[in-house]
């Protein structure tokens, strides 16, 4: 007969010898899993992770990884997304129904917004937002139909740091479900069930990720019945994520915390520098004195992200802002941040935050892991570019 190559590659005996005990992580990479019999493909339940039944619902490779971000996080279960937002969405939809209110912080992550803004509103559902420095402001906006409320510490772009145990208590009083979004904190700053939240969502897309080359997110929790909920909807969407994917995260994970840290470092280092330079009026960095929200902050933890944003001021066009942006060659115009890069994107604040409080041009900088001493000189000779040579304080 016939040599079956296709047959014999497909059906091929060898298999890796089970002494091949390497602390990393396989990529198994399967839509298909095959059963030895009938009895053992109605046995599986892929719910409670007892074995495997389709690449959707879980390889080893995700299992792996969902098992260490709920490590990370404290939690005891988590679901893995395709990205933060998509993470997002996942909890909004599993938890969420016609006539029922969501409510958003006024900086929350600008997609989540946008979502509710255009598909909750298309299914009955309404949001609100509210002041994340007002703790008694938002438990006076808990109404009948609230049903879940965001907490973003800090929030994005502006990082107001709110009063967390003000929030959590607030909304437990009225039974109204918690959901954080804790990618600023990336499960090193602080526990956020702990601090009494029900879901923990990150971007794994930042610190976990960690390269810039990973979309992904993460829903953890501590409650079975929530749990259930999210993994229930998560399987009816189909969103699964990828076991190369998978296995960047996981290659990541254990250099997190360091990163977290040098990144840290250098971020408070640099936001401490631009707080001196006269063309800044504001540093909005949730571990410097006098941003908003510092006291909430060091209720919580002393660490930070190596994130924050600045206000220049109001005597500069946004021309010059601009040229200052074009002018940096080791910070790179970009969203995103936690990446090994140093990035910087201008936002127009007083278009995303209406309220009328913030004045001046916002930078946001995510500090990446170049020396802070050839990012300091970057931002140096860029201020020179953008604003004319009045560096000093006052100038
Ligand atoms: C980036 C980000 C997200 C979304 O993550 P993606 O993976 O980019 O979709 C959600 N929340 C916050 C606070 C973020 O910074």
């Amino acid at each position: 007969m016939k040599r079956q190559t296709a047959t014999e590659l497909i059906h091929h005996p060898y298999r890796a010898p089970a002494g091949f005990e390497a602390p990393q992580t396989g990529v198994h990479k399967a839509s298909t899993v095959i059963f030895a019999h009938v009895a053992a493909l109605r046995a599986r339940d892929w719910r409670h992770k007892n074995g495997y039944t389709y690449g959707l619902h879980g390889t080893p490779t995700t299992f792996t990884l969902e098992e260490r971000i709920a490590s990370l996080e404290g939690a005891r279960h988590c679901v893995l997304a395709p990205s933060g937002l998509a993470a997002i969405a996942l909890v909004e939809m599993a938890l969420l129904e016609s006539g029922d209110e969501v409510l958003l912080p006024a900086n929350v992550y600008g997609p989540n917004r946008e979502f509710a803004r255009h598909e909750l509103a298309r299914w009955g559902i309404t949001h609100r937002l509210y002041d994340p420095l007002d703790a008694a402001g938002f438990e006076a906006l808990i109404g009948e139909r609230t049903r879940l409320v965001w907490i973003e510490v800090p929030g994005s772009v502006t990082m107001e740091f709110p009063d967390l145990a003000g929030l959590v208590a607030a909304a437990r009083r009225h039974g109204v479900t918690t959901a954080l979004d804790n990618t600023w904190g990336a499960g090193i700053a602080f526990d956020g069930f702990e601090q009494g939240a029900d879901i923990v969502m990150q971007a794994l897309t930042k610190y976990p990720s960690g390269g810039g080359d990973v979309l992904m997110g993460s829903v953890c929790t501590r409650d079975d019945a929530l749990h259930e909920k999210i993994l229930g909807c998560h399987m009816r969407l189909g969103l699964g994520v990828a076991a190369n994917d998978a296995e960047l995260v996981l290659r990541s994970l254990s250099s997190l915390p360091l990163r977290y840290a040098a990144q840290d470092a250098a971020g408070r280092e640099l936001a401490d520098w631009l707080a001196t330079r006269g063309q800044v009026t504001r540093v909005l960095h949730p571990a410097l004195n006098g941003a908003p929200g510092h006291a909430h902050w060091q209720a919580v933890t002393t660490r930070a992200a190596g994130l924050f944003s600045v206000l220049f001021s109001e005597r500069y066009s946004p021309a010059q802002v601009d040229r200052f942006v074009d002018a940096l060659k080791l910070f790179k115009i970009g969203y995103s941040w936690a990446g090994p890069t140093s990035l910087v994107v201008p936002y127009d604040v007083q278009a995303m935050r209406p309220d009328g409080h913030w004045r001046g041009h916002l930078v946001r900088f995510s500090i990446g892991l170049e020396e802070v001493e050839a990012l300091r000189a970057d931002l140096e000779q860029a201020l020179g570019v953008g604003f004319g040579d009045h560096g000093a304080a006052g100038g």
